[in-house]
């Protein structure tokens, strides 16, 4: 074709955004990607969506970091200094490598010397590889000393892996969603794939369009994937337990449960068979918004299917009570034997492309790579002697409890690897003062984002298209990504920085390349036996667990046991917690944030990449036409939004998905940053904040 005699060089790589992992051949040409391809990976089969296809540009955006930077002397800090966009360097100088890479190790190690290893803490990053990760835990845990370490898992799914490692034993999927079309039966909830994961939502709408019963369950309507469904249930915001109690209640009501499976598997069914009696469909129903027979049906169709399986998102996860839905949702898979099978088990779809693998290597405070326990002093000296250091026997804190701990002045010092939490945390304003506050902040990146503007150092790194290294997606398959292009100007390889700030406060690490570190990985993680990099190079993907060097993986798992102690997974009864903060006679409204299709996460690379930002170039929220009718609002007015933490002024568009009382907002726009508006307040178990509801108002602003 007359594309191929263009392209010059092909390099075969993964896509940089969402967790299904989509496989890509990038199209090179004098260091730069002309276009991308979609590969038969496993998890794609020659598929791409918009992101993935022309979403690469940002790698060769100008605003790219291409030169260390330090903060001026007398360089204001605090919440309130944005970046000027006609003058966005006011702030820092440049430096040269040795200068930066000193200020950025001397004021953490000055930090760790004198206050302990407790007074810092660091955010790597679910978008880097699982060398970069794995490099920067063990930075902070053999090199600060301490466990406060975190990513943005703990804003998307920290509570499914919560109440799936206590349940099942594993903080992954049982099942891939390439198996939605072995199912009879598949419910989606609190998730919409066809935004966030298009190339995964192919293939439940081609299963759908084969004769599965799709279930759509969500509060806003779901227009594009529910006109393949068999129900398209649209319930009340923060009502999900309620819900999945009454199907339950059904099930149980009804003998739908598998006895035989919960015999041979499952604890505790008896108590959850007495909760599930307090939640009848017909005492339900007004309180979720549905009607009980549909919930009669629903709960019947799942249950006495061949083969269920459920698929969620951050509908189910980003609430206070984000574990006790996924308890909910691993209920009812369990009663009726649902797992272990194809076309059953348990799906939390992964939001980025490497969340899974940065949870699996240990990017989280709580646990070991592998998710062994850091509390368990079997682990600890293990990894004492392994890495030859001296480690902290506490759990870490997590995202939001690090920025309150910044506040009570018990973190002083912070290293962030292409994190961005001065966009993506709850209550921006207080997560910003925390990042201005600190003595010493050094940020990793590719771009001076909202966070890299309130950093001491800054450290220019490599973009996705510019590094070697291994991805795990939401099918738990590993998979390489290789260099295409060079990194700009000065910008240096991820784990080649992680590595330099090791040494400087007193590690001796000799990594000559991402592979050193991922063969140190395979000597930690059992997980990864059988899958080598040698491997990865010469078949591209590889599922974990893996039992034979020659089979590509079990995407299935637990056919037999599950990877707990006495091999049976757990039930537990669930009890409803209302939403934290209640609309009220002030805060009439349900605000409730999330993405779109054309942009990922806080923009940072969708907003520099040109056809996506074209698509969608300006910050909106979403409101029901019916409720823009009764409140006077037009298509197109600017609205002034406002919750109990702040204030945001954007324009608003007509959505009939919105439920009526909502207003929702993406939170991927700077200049009109959603998380302005959200509750930080956590989920007791997954320390999850509630991104999906709290009480806001809003006025329309006059015309000029
Ligand atoms: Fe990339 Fe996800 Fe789109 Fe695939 S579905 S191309 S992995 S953003």
């Amino acid at each position: 074709t007359v594309r191929e005699n263009y392209a010059e060089e092909s390099v075969d790589s993964v896509c940089p955004y969402c967790g299904v992992g989509c496989e890509v051949t990038y199209h090179v040409k004098d260091d730069s990607i002309l276009y991308v391809e979609g590969r038969n990976g496993p998890a794609n089969q020659n598929r791409l969506c918009v992101k993935g296809r022309y979403g690469t540009d940002y790698s060769r955006s100008p605003q790219r970091l291409t030169v260390p930077m330090i903060r001026r002397e007398d360089a204001p800090k605090g919440a309130d200094v944005q970046v000027d966009p006609d003058n966005p360097w006011t702030h820092f100088r440049e430096a040269s490598w040795e200068e930066a890479l000193d200020k950025a190790a001397n004021g953490l190690k000055t930090i760790r010397d004198r206050d302990g290893g407790g007074a810092l803490a660091g955010f790597g990053s679910a978008k880097g590889t699982n060398e970069e990760a794995y490099l920067f835990q063990k930075l902070v845990r053999a090199g600060f000393g301490t466990n406060n370490v975190d990513h943005c898992t703990r804003l998307c799914h920290a509570s499914s892996v919560a109440a799936m490692i206590e349940n099942l034993g594993t903080g992954a999927v049982t099942a891939p969603f390439t198996d939605a079309e072995k199912a009879e039966c598949m419910i989606v909830i609190g998730a919409r794939p066809n935004e966030n994961h298009p190339v995964a939502s192919s293939y439940m709408k081609q299963a759908a369009k084969k004769g599965t019963k799709l279930i759509v369950m969500d509060p806003r309507y779901n227009e594009q994937l529910g006109r393949y469904a068999y129900a398209n249930v649209q319930f009340q915001p923060g009502t999900d337990v309620a819900l999945l109690n009454a199907m339950l209640h059904v099930i149980f009501e009804e003998g739908l449960e598998d006895t035989q499976y919960i015999q041979a598997h499952v604890n505790g069914v008896e108590e959850l068979r007495e909760k599930a009696k307090e939640f009848p469909p017909e005492k339900m129903a007004d309180h979720v918004g549905v009607s009980a027979e549909t919930i009669r049906d629903i709960a019947r169709t799942y249950a006495t299917a061949q083969a269920s399986i459920i698929f969620w998102g951050m509908g189910i996860s980003q609430h206070v009570h984000g574990t006790d839905n996924a308890r909910s949702l691993i209920n009812l898979s369990l009663v009726t034997g649902h797992m272990g099978r194809p076309g059953t088990g348990l799906h939390p779809l992964r939001g980025q492309n490497n969340v899974q693998g940065a949870s699996d290597v240990g990017l989280i405070p709580m646990v070991y790579p592998d998710y062994k326990p850091v509390t368990n002093s079997d682990f600890k000296d293990y990894y004492e002697d392994f890495w030859g250091a001296e480690l902290d026997g506490q759990a870490g804190l997590t995202v939001v409890e690090i920025v309150n701990a910044i506040h009570e002045g018990r973190i002083k010092g912070m290293y962030i690897m292409g994190e961005n939490p001065a966009m993506s945390d709850p209550h921006q304003s207080h997560a910003r003062e925390a990042l201005a506050d600190l003595e010493h902040l050094v940020v990793q990146e590719i771009f001076l984002t909202e966070t890299a503007y309130q950093a001491d150092v800054i450290l220019p790194a490599s973009s996705q298209q510019e590094k070697d290294g291994t991805y795990t997606n939401s099918n738990r398959q590993v998979q390489i990504g290789r260099a295409a292009i060079s990194t700009p100007g000065q910008a240096r390889q991820d784990w080649a920085l992680v590595q330099e700030i090791a040494n400087r406060i007193g590690m001796d690490w000799n990594y000559t390349h991402p592979r050193d570190v991922f063969n140190e990985m395979e000597q930690v993680m059992p997980s990864l036996t059988n899958i080598t990099w040698e491997r990865l190079e010469r078949e591209g993907a590889v599922a974990y667990p893996c039992d034979d060097p020659k089979s590509h993986g079990n995407l299935v798992i637990f056919d037999e046991a599950f990877y707990t102690s006495d091999g049976r997974g757990t039930v537990r009864p669930v009890d409803i917690v209302p939403p934290d903060e209640m609309p009220d006679d002030e805060y009439p409204m349900i605000l409730s944030t999330g993405r779109q299709l054309e942009h990922w996460h806080t923009g940072a690379m969708t907003r520099r990449s040109d056809v996506l930002d074209r698509i969608e170039p300006e910050a909106v929220c979403m409101m029901h036409p019916r409720e823009m009718r009764k409140q006077g609002i037009q298509m197109g007015d600017y609205l002034r939004v406002t919750t109990r933490r702040g204030t945001i002024e954007i324009k608003v568009r007509a959505d009939r998905d919105v439920p009526s009382n909502m207003v929702f907002i993406p939170f991927c726009y700077a200049e009109a940053a959603a998380n302005v508006l959200t509750n930080p307040q956590i989920d007791p178990y997954g320390k999850i904040p509630e991104f999906k509801y709290c009480a806001a108002k809003i006025e329309r602003m006059p015309m000029e």
